[in-house]
C-alpha cells in the first residue's frame, strides 16, 4: 500500500475532517457515500493512513515513521480493510458475518501500535442483514481510539440502524474545472478529456478509468457500425462477427451509450451529446434512424446486458442484437 493523498475535489472534507480530529471532535464512525468514481477508496485510504502516522502534517501521513512503514508494507497491525472475499473462483458480493465477527474483535483489542485502531468496510452495502447486525453493538460504541470508515455507492442500501450510527459525509461532484484540471494530468487531449468528464457525469476517477477501457475505444467502430448497418452498407452478422474479439458487456456498453445519445439529441432540441468526439457521427445515427426504432433497440440493449450477468452465450446475445439492429431499421 502506497501512501494516499486525497484528491484535489476532496480537500475541503478533508481539512474539515483533520480540524475536527485535532480538536479531538472526529466522530468515531464516519460513512462516506457518494456516486462510484468519485475516489472514496483513496479517501479512506489517506484519512486511514493520516490517522494511524505517528508525525501526521495538515497533507497527510509522513509516509516514513515506523507506523507509515507498515502500512506500505500493507501489514500495520492496527488497521483492518474489510472488502466481500473473493476465495478462489467464487467472487462473493457479501461481506460474511465471520468477517463482521472479526472486525468486532479487532475492535475489542487494544491498538498494537499505541495509536488508533482504524476499521474500512469497503463497500459497507455489501454488509448483509446478519453481519450488519453483528457489527451494530461496536459501531455504537467501539471504545477509545477507533475509527470506523464505511464506503457506499449506495447509501440507501444500508441498514437504518448502521446509518443513524454514523457521521454521514457526502462528497459530492467537484465542480467542472477541478475535475478537469485534474483530469489533464492524464489526458492530454482536450476532446477526449471533455468526451469521458461527461460520460462519467462528472465523476473524476471514473472519468480517468474510462479513458482506459475497451468500451471507450470501441464507441467510434460500433456507432459506424450501426450506421452502416441501418443503411443496409453493412450484414448485420458481418458486424457481429467483427466485435465477435471484444468482450459483449464492452460492446453493449458502447451501443447502450451511442444509442442514448443519439436519442436524446432526437428529443431534446438543445442536446449535448455526451460522446462529444463523436457528435456528428451521433447526429448522422439520428438523421438516419427513427426514434422509435432506437428507443426498442435501447431496450434491448438493457435487457442484454441483463441477460449477460446471468447467461454465458455472450456471443450469441450480441448476434441477435446486432439482427434485431437490421430488422429494426429496415425501411419500410
Ligand atoms: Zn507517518
Amino acid at each position: 500500500m502506497t501512501m494516499a493523498r486525497a484528491y484535489p475535489w476532496q480537500t475541503g472534507l478533508w481539512s474539515s475532517l483533520c480540524r475536527l480530529a485535532e480538536s479531538g471532535r472526529l466522530p468515531h464512525a464516519l460513512l462516506l457515500a457518494a456516486p462510484a468514481g468519485m475516489g472514496k477508496q483513496m479517501f479512506a485510504r489517506a484519512l486511514a493512513q493520516w490517522q494511524l502516522c505517528q508525525q501526521k502534517t495538515a497533507e497527510g501521513a509522513c509516509g516514513v515513521c515506523r507506523s507509515c512503514q507498515l502500512l506500505q508494507a500493507g501489514s500495520h497491525p492496527d488497521l483492518m480493510w474489510v472488502s466481500p472475499d473473493n476465495e478462489g473462483e467464487k467472487t462473493s458480493k457479501v461481506i460474511k458475518i465471520e468477517q463482521a465477527r472479526a472486525v468486532v474483535e479487532f475492535a475489542n483489542q487494544t491498538a498494537q501500535m499505541e495509536g488508533y485502531r482504524v476499521v474500512v468496510l469497503s463497500p459497507a452495502d455489501a454488509l448483509n442483514t446478519a453481519s450488519a447486525n453483528a457489527l451494530l453493538k461496536t459501531l455504537e460504541e467501539p471504545g477509545q481510539r477507533s475509527l470506523f470508515l464505511l464506503l457506499t455507492d449506495k447509501p440507501a442500501a444500508l441498514l437504518a440502524t448502521i446509518r443513524s450510527r454514523c457521521q454521514l459525509l457526502p462528497l459530492t461532484v467537484p465542480d467542472e474545472q477541478v475535475a478537469k484540471d485534474w483530469l489533464a494530468e492524464s489526458i492530454t487531449d482536450e476532446l477526449q478529456r471533455e468526451t469521458v468528464w461527461r460520460l462519467s457525469r462528472g465523476a473524476p476517477e471514473a472519468a480517468q478509468v474510462l479513458a482506459q477501457s475497451a468500451w471507450f475505444s470501441a464507441r467510434s467502430g460500433v456507432l459506424a457500425d450501426l450506421i452502416a448497418v441501418a443503411g443496409r452498407k453493412r450484414a448485420p452478422l458481418q458486424a457481429a462477427a467483427s466485435w465477435q474479439s471484444l468482450n459483449a458487456e464492452d460492446q453493449m456498453s458502447a451501443w447502450h451509450s451511442v444509442l442514448d445519445d443519439a436519442v436524446q439529441s432526437q428529443m431534446l432540441p438543445d442536446y449535448v451529446s455526451a460522446n462529444q468526439d463523436l457528435h456528428s457521427d451521433i447526429a448522422q445515427l439520428a438523421q438516419a434512424v427513427s426514434a422509435k426504432a432506437m428507443l426498442e433497440a435501447l431496450f434491448e440493449v438493457v435487457e442484454a446486458r441483463r441477460l449477460l450477468t446471468t447467461n454465458v452465450q455472450a456471443q450469441t446475445i450480441a448476434e441477435s442484437l446486432w439482427l434485431r439492429w437490421g430488422t429494426l431499421t429496415r425501411p419500410s
